[in-house]
């Protein structure tokens, strides 16, 4: 397994006989930090983080979605005054959406076509 240092900029490579499973207090031959190291932390630490990516992957995708769709414009005049905080969203998802048609608009104007 593979532990990092508490200053994080160094890892090292450890047996699992190294680390008992109660844990014992390690230094970094580094920088001489020490600290209480347990067995398979980085590994359960790696996983949440996946998970959590995931997650947030997840939302992004389902909002772009529904921006698309139409469907948070339809559900706006609720949003804003029930979650304030959405108007970053709402302002943020214009920008972008003004930027789309832009590109659009030159990429129509770029190839002779009138709409
Ligand atoms: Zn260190």
């Amino acid at each position: 397994m593979i532990i990092t240092c508490k200053c994080g900029k160094y890892e090292f490579e450890v047996t699992k006989n190294e680390i008992p499973k109660e844990g014992r207090d390690v230094q970094c031959g580094v920088c001489n930090e020490t600290w209480f190291q347990t067995p398979y932390e980085r590994k359960a630490k790696s996983t949440s983080t996946i998970s959590f990516g995931f997650l947030r992957t997840l939302f992004y995708i389902v909002l772009i979605v529904l921006t698309v769709a139409g469907v948070m414009d339809m559900l706006k005049d609720y949003f804003i005054p029930n979650f304030p905080e959405t108007i970053n969203y709402y302002l943020f998802s214009q920008n972008i959406i003004e930027q789309i048609k832009n590109g659009i608009s030159n990429l129509f104007i770029l190839l002779g076509i009138r709409y």
